[in-house]
């Protein structure tokens, strides 16, 4: 052991993090096969003599998962190969029964290519996690992507002291693509953010349904420090870790592994270095990582390009078609929602979070004539609400974009204040079939004429010279204490007249 490793000062260290993930591709069939991927079948039921990887049969391409893959690249900002081909990779586990997996080695689909995730600035207050700047994004840049089928799914049975494997081969064969980052990520909240931003241009594309209780997006991340010490910097082996399933996985996962390489670091000094990689498992029950072996390197796969298949070239439809496709991403609607809208940045991420249907469901509004400021507050207000109160997706929301726009117009009108138009919701949601007019109609609105509101105003001023003083010393907003006494005394008084007769009053005291 080194001296310093035994003094307690910290040594500075940056975090390196690259990450690895597999995302399904949303196809009715597999890979090289015309077996069903849907999810949660009977064990073994979607099989044929190709995933099976039975002698004589032979592999036909799924020509929808290079569709999905190209869709994909262009999306990233990728390089599309004009030419791809597929090679075997020597695969030693028993839920793959060809003895192979067919992937991409030398000639991928995607080269290159970069997303841009928000940068984190550290907060003054420790206790405050650190939060988002505005406008800045970091850049990383990716390596590359491709296509390959999945395993199947080993199940262990350790019941009643017995310990046999099942296997379950309704997966393998199923398309993924692999997307594979430069380590420019440099925490766990960047490594959430990046996979967050990722899985989330592939929900809005398409190109996978992004469930990850259902395994439709695995990560594996390469973690290592470089660690400052007596003027060098001394880089930990890489640790990879493997199937990381959840956001929260990936972020305890990596928090973990840097913990544990910095210990151990300090444990072992400068000898550290030249341990080779390691392929680690994150234990979500234990919260910790278990060695699980020695890293292989390329050549231990021992790739070699597929004799059944043959290599695909990309047309220039289907580059067309990619293109045109992979432009409704999350940040292009982003922009839409902060600078056409002016949507507040934080509602805007909400909504944009929701899903491409819910912001679709909100410009639906916008285009009906509600203004967007309002259109936002009752879509965090009250629609997400319902869905979540619900468990319902938009599409199921029994109130349609335009009719709801009609109602919030009709607080823009003065026809109702913001709670009517709430009764009114409410009775729209009881019974969809009524009308926004309807609905109002049924509140018993009685209209205050403006003599009456006039009278209600004299006596409120009279009452409250320090509001008047205030309104007149320039504070305006002093003027809704008298609004909020109004609807005490008169509940039908339009709070928006009332303000304004209030404020004309006092302009000519
Ligand atoms: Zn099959």
């Amino acid at each position: 052991m080194s001296d310093s490793a035994s003094t307690n000062s910290p040594l500075a260290y940056r975090i390196v993090i690259g990450l690895e993930v597999h995302v399904q591709l949303k196809t009715e069939t597999k890979l090289f096969c015309r077996c069903s991927t849907r999810f949660g079948q009977s064990p073994n039921t979607q099989v044929c003599p190709v995933c099976l990887g039975l002698p004589g049969s032979l592999p036909v391409l799924n020509l929808h998962a290079i569709e999905l893959a190209a869709r994909a690249g262009e999306a990233l900002h990728c390089e599309l190969a004009s030419f791809t081909k597929w090679d075997r990779k020597n695969y030693f586990y028993p839920d793959l029964p060809k003895g192979y997996q067919t992937s991409q080695f030398d000639l991928p689909i995607c080269v290159g290519g970069y997303l841009d995730i928000p940068i984190r600035v550290p907060s003054d207050n420790a206790a405050d996690a650190a939060t988002l700047s505005e406008n800045m994004v970091k850049r990383i840049r990716l390596v590359r992507a491709h296509l390959e089928e999945d395993a199947g799914k080993s199940m262990h049975d350790e019941r009643a002291g017995r310990a046999d494997t099942r296997i379950d081969l309704n997966r393998a064969g199923t398309p993924l693509l692999e997307i594979v980052s430069e380590p420019d990520l440099s925490s766990a909240e960047e490594a959430k953010d990046y996979l967050t931003e990722l899985r989330l241009i592939m929900v809005y594309l398409g190109i996978s349904d992004g469930n990850m209780q259902e395994g439709s997006l695995r990560a594996d991340a390469n973690v290592n420090l470089h660690i400052e010490r007596d003027g060098k910097t001394i880089p930990t082996p890489i640790v990879e870790i493997k199937n990381l399933n959840s956001f929260r996985s990936v972020e305890r996962a990596i928090d973990y592994e840097v913990e544990r390489q910095y210990r151990e670091f300090l444990r072992t000094g400068l000898a550290m270095g030249q341990s080779p990689k390691q392929t680690r498992g994150w234990d979500d029950v234990l919260g910790q990582t278990d060695l699980q072996r020695e890293k292989e390197e390329a050549a231990d796969y021992r790739y070699f390009p597929c004799p059944d298949l043959v290599p695909v070239q990309l047309t220039e439809q289907q580059r067309e078609a990619a293109k045109h496709e992979s432009q409704f991403t999350p940040d292009r609607y982003r922009n839409v929602l902060l600078h056409t809208h002016a949507v507040k940045e934080t509602d805007a991420e909400i909504l944009i979070q929701q899903g491409r249907d819910v912001v679709d469901y909100f410009l639906e509004m916008v285009r009906a004539g509600a203004t967007p400021k309002r259109a936002s507050a009752w879509m965090l207000q009250d629609v997400l609400r319902h869905l979540n109160d619900q468990r319902v997706p938009i599409d199921r929301y029994p109130i349609a974009a335009p009719k709801l726009a009609e109602l919030l117009m009709a607080i823009e009108q003065g026809k109702v204040d913001t709670s009517q138009a709430k009764q009114a919701l409410a009775k729209i949601l009881d019974d969809p079939s009524i009308g926004v007019a309807a609905a109002i109609e049924s509140l018993g609105i009685v209209r205050v004429d403006v003599s009456e509101m006039e009278t209600l105003c004299r006596e409120l001023l009279a009452e409250n010279p320090d509001v008047v003083d205030k309104v007149k010393a320039g504070n305006t907003k002093a003027v809704a204490a008298l609004v909020g006494q109004a609807k005490k005394r008169n509940r039908n008084a339009d709070p928006r007249v009332l303000q304004e007769i209030c404020l004309k009053m006092i302009a000519s005291m």
